[in-house]
């Protein structure tokens, strides 16, 4: 038995939910279907997920908020209807419901998590499954912590006697006291590992809107070649450093039941996409992908005879623990250390942070440097290959990209680069040439 998955893309329009049904319908294995909200149906569309938190910020700024969701409403009253399902699900009540409720609410949670309740309830009509809530089988702590093993449970009783299809919301679930949370954003894949262990499927099959995993973002390089193989933690890495084609958690559930994953393309059904696999893969390949994301900052912390003071990490680093950060990279030289951190950790504490650090560790020198990327470049074929840092280095200097850091982890999976974010793309693209074209 399957799990599946369909993201925003493939749930943006009756149109495409056409194409969803069709693909579920075409194997009696894909029993259990989980859905993100309806995402964009053309570049310059808004998602309803951004639609309905923009709904909840603008209410409580005092904004009328039938007003605001009035679009929300239309639009899903638009897919009913291409559906021909429009009496068999009462939009009308649902959104009076959705209205008290970001009335109520203090957190935008309930809000952002009704896209993918509205999208299940609507494909659940189309295909006459059931509709099973997220909040029924997904727990979180009350501080909005995911609850990992109560969640297996709850998932496993509601839902392994079933023999017909059930569709279930993805991205959220709720406290004991039924509180709406969400995952972060992208996390319907989440939702998907989660069911997928439950259930014990023999696939979590994740759909999309590109042809699997590609070697790179396809928004950075032109027409990257797919990844047909992709090792658990490989997959760990390239999606946390950025291919946000799968959200980087998802990979636990699934990781704890030996469940493959496979990428696969709703408007390509045939490909046969990306499989995402337990172990270490065989492959005479020495790079499996780059990924990478912008908005970090370095902090260069100088001084002398810092390698003979006991304790200067530690009093270092519980400066950003008590400020409730977390740091990205921590390379060191003997009487030098360079905290990277991402821009969305320091927020508006970067005089706090700063001010820290010197009265913690009375450095000689501290410098700033905002704006970087960092560029990860995956792949199990690394190991034991002399030359590929060299090969990579060139490779970046003969494009005029100048390197700001450089972390190779001891596993040897991957190289990690800082460079300057005006560089982001070009480095990119030279690492692809290098490499994979
Ligand atoms: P969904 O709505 O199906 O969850 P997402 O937008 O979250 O889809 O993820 C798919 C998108 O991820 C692709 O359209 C692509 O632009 C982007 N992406 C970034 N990096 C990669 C990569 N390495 N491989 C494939 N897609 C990638
Ligand atoms: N709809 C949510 C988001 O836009 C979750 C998801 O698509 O996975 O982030
Ligand atoms: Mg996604």
């Amino acid at each position: 038995m399957k799990v599946c998955k369909f993201g925003g893309s493939s749930m943006a329009s009756g149109e495409t939910i056409k194409k969803v049904a069709e693909i579920i319908r075409s194997d009696a294995d894909r029993k259990f279907v989980v859905v993100s909200a309806p995402g964009k149906r053309f570049k310059e569309d808004i998602k309803i997920t951004d639609s309905l938190l923009n709904a909840y910020a603008e209410c409580k700024k005092g904004k009328a908020l039938d007003k605001l969701l009035a679009p929300i409403f239309e639009r899903f009253v638009g897919i009913a209807t291409d559906l021909g399902i429009q009496d068999k699900v009462d939009l009308t009540s649902v959104f009076k419901e959705i209205e008290q409720g970001i009335v109520a609410s203090p957190i935008p949670d309930f809000a952002a998590a009704q896209g993918e309740r509205l999208s299940a309830m609507l494909l659940a009509a189309y295909l006459g499954y059931e509709f099973i809530d997220a909040r029924e089988i997904i727990r979180f702590a009350d501080n909005g912590v995911f609850n990992a093993e109560y969640t297996n449970d709850l998932a496993r009783k509601r839902l392994s006697d079933k023999q017909a299809g059930v569709v279930i919301p993805g991205f959220y679930g709720s406290t004991s006291s039924g509180q709406i949370r969400t995952f972060s954003r992208g996390g319907s894949d989440v939702t998907g590992a989660i069911v997928a262990r439950a259930v014990k499927a023999e696939i979590y099959e994740n759909w999309t809107d590109v042809n699997g995993f590609l070697t790179a973002d396809p928004r950075i390089v032109e027409n990257p070649k797919p990844i047909p193989e992709l090792s658990y933690r490989e997959l760990r890495e390239l999606s946390y450093m950025g291919a946000n084609v799968l959200h980087p958690e998802s990979i636990f559930p699934v990781r704890k039941a030996n469940i493959p994953i496979n990428i696969k393309n709703t408007f390509d059904p045939q490909n046969p996409g990306t499989m995402i696999l337990p172990g270490v893969l065989q492959h005479d390949r020495l790079i499996t992908g780059i990924a990478g994301k912008k908005g970090f900052v370095s902090i260069l912390i100088e001084k002398s005879m810092m390698n003979n003071e006991i304790g200067f990490t530690r009093k270092l680093l519980s400066v950003l623990e008590n400020l409730n950060m977390s740091f990205e990279h921590l390379p060191s030289g003997i009487d030098t250390m360079t905290l990277i951190i991402a821009d969305s950790e320091i927020g508006n504490k970067l005089q706090e942070l700063v001010g820290g650090i010197r009265e913690a560790v009375s450095p000689d020198r501290l410098e700033i440097q905002s704006d970087l990327a960092l560029i990860a470049t995956v792949g199990h074929g690394m190991a034991y290959k002399p030359g590929t840092a060299s090969r990579l280095f060139t490779a970046l200097s003969r494009v005029g990209v100048n390197i700001k850091m450089i972390d190779q982890g001891s596993s040897e999976l991957n190289i990690i680069v800082a460079v300057s974010g005006e560089d982001y793309e070009k480095a990119i693209n030279a690492i692809y040439e290098e490499f994979i074209n």
